[in-house]
């Protein structure tokens, strides 16, 4: 079956097992609509993993919203995704 959401970047990385729970796998998510932002989600324990890239993604989703460029649909999502990138950001810079 296929679905017209199903879109070729859901698929750029494989699925990977959760680097908490033995066993379990993660699901894919796209973070926000529109967004090309594909985290993975650990239905068990919550955790999120971000594939490489995804954090450049997210600064300039970040910033065509900004600039206005892009209106935001789902401002809950937004500021979790701002307070993500942040987070992100202090980890690897
Ligand atoms: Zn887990």
């Amino acid at each position: 079956m296929c679905s017209i959401d199903h879109r070729p970047h859901s698929d750029k990385y494989p699925p990977i097992d959760c680097r908490v729970c033995t066993g379990m796998v993660m699901n894919k998510i796209n973070f926000l609509e529109y967004s090309d932002i594909i985290l993975d989600y650990c239905p068990s324990c919550g955790s999120f993993w971000l594939d490489k890239g995804e954090l450049e993604t997210m600064h300039s989703y970040i910033a065509r919203v900004d600039s206005g460029a892009h209106e935001i649909k789902n401002r809950i999502a937004y500021d979790f995704l701002i307070r993500l990138s942040r987070l992100m950001y202090s980890i690897f810079h």
